[in-house]
C-alpha cells in the first residue's frame, strides 16, 4: 500500500489568492486490462505501485472546492451514496463505496448554500451526485445537450450552459478537451503567476502521463481522448502549472516532469 494505490483524504493547497481542496466523497476501483483495452501485463509490470491486489486501479471520488475570499466554487459534485460489491461481470469498474461528500464539505467549513455553483467537468454519475444540493449549475453547451437519462431534470431550469475560455469564476476558466465525453471539460485555476488544470476524466490515473495514447474503453471518442492527453501533457510541461487528476488515487495534486507524474505533499 502506497499513496499511490490508496484512497485520497480533504487535502487543500493555495494556487495564488486561491484555496483549493479535495472533497472527498469515497472511493471506487477501475479494472486496469478493462479500463485500457490494449494494456499487457508487461505494460502494467512497469506501474505495479497504481495497482491494488485485485490489479485494480484506485479510483477516489469527490469534488474539488475553489474558494477565493468568502467566494466559493465546487468543480463536480461526487458520486453519492453508492454502495456497489464488486461484480466479476462488470469488465470496467469494480467496487465501488461512496456518500461522505457534505460531510467533508461541512469539514471544510462549507455548507451547500456557502457553494456559489457547481462547475461541471462532464455529466457521468460520479461527477453529479451531489448535485440536487446545490443552487447553480454550470455545464459546457455540448455536454447539456449530450445528456443521458432523466437524472438531471431536477436541476434543469438552475443550469447556466458555459463555452470554452469562459472565466466563471475568479482566475477559473473553461478549457473544452472533449473526448471522454463531447462536452468534457477541464478547468483552468490561474492567480499571481500560478496555475493549476483541474484535469476532469481526461485521465483517469496518473500512468496516462506516461502513457497518453492508451485507449480508455469509456472514452465516447476514444481518438479525441487521445488528442486531449497529448494536449494536456504538453500544457503541463511548465514548471509553474500543476494540475489535479480527481481519481488519481492518492496522488491527485502534482506536477509532470519528463512525460511522468511527480505528486505534491
Ligand atoms: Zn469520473
Amino acid at each position: 500500500m502506497s499513496r499511490w494505490n490508496t484512497e485520497a483524504g480533504i487535502r487543500t493547497t493555495e494556487v495564488g489568492e486561491l484555496r483549493v481542496s479535495y472533497v472527498p466523497d469515497g472511493v471506487g476501483r477501475l479494472r486496469s486490462r478493462g479500463w485500457f483495452p490494449g494494456t499487457t501485463d508487461d505494460d502494467w509490470a512497469r506501474h505495479p505501485d497504481v495497482l491494488d491486489e485485485s490489479d485494480a486501479l484506485v479510483a477516489s471520488m469527490g469534488g474539488l472546492l475553489v474558494e477565493h475570499g468568502d467566494r466559493a466554487l465546487l468543480i463536480d459534485a461526487g458520486f453519492g451514496t453508492v454502495s456497489q460489491a464488486d461484480d466479476p461481470a462488470n469488465a470496467h469498474v469494480g467496487a465501488i463505496t461512496t456518500g461522505s461528500f457534505l460531510d467533508n464539505l461541512a469539514a471544510l467549513g462549507r455548507t451547500p448554500d456557502q457553494v456559489e455553483a457547481v462547475a461541471y467537468t462532464h455529466l457521468h454519475p460520479d461527477h453529479i451526485g451531489w448535485s440536487d444540493r446545490f443552487a447553480r449549475h454550470l455545464v459546457a453547451a455540448p455536454e447539456w445537450d449530450h445528456r443521458h437519462g432523466g437524472e438531471l431534470d431536477a436541476i434543469a431550469d438552475r443550469v447556466e450552459t458555459i463555452g470554452d475560455g469562459d472565466e466563471i469564476f475568479p482566475g477559473v476558466r473553461v478549457l473544452a478537451t472533449p473526448g471522454h465525453t463531447p462536452g468534457h471539460t477541464a478547468y483552468v485555476l490561474e492567480s499571481r503567476g500560478e496555475r493549476l488544470i483541474a484535469l476532469g476524466d481526461s485521465f483517469h490515473s496518473p500512468v496516462q502521463i506516461e502513457h497518453p495514447g492508451w485507449r480508455v474503453a469509456l472514452d465516447a471518442d476514444q481518438e479525441a481522448g487521445i488528442e486531449a492527453r497529448r494536449r494536456l501533457v504538453d500544457e503541463l510541461d511548465d514548471r509553474r502549472t500543476r494540475a489535479f487528476g480527481i481519481h488519481f488515487a492518492d496522488v491527485q495534486f502534482g506536477r509532470v516532469r519528463a512525460n511522468a507524474w511527480h505528486p505534491e505533499h
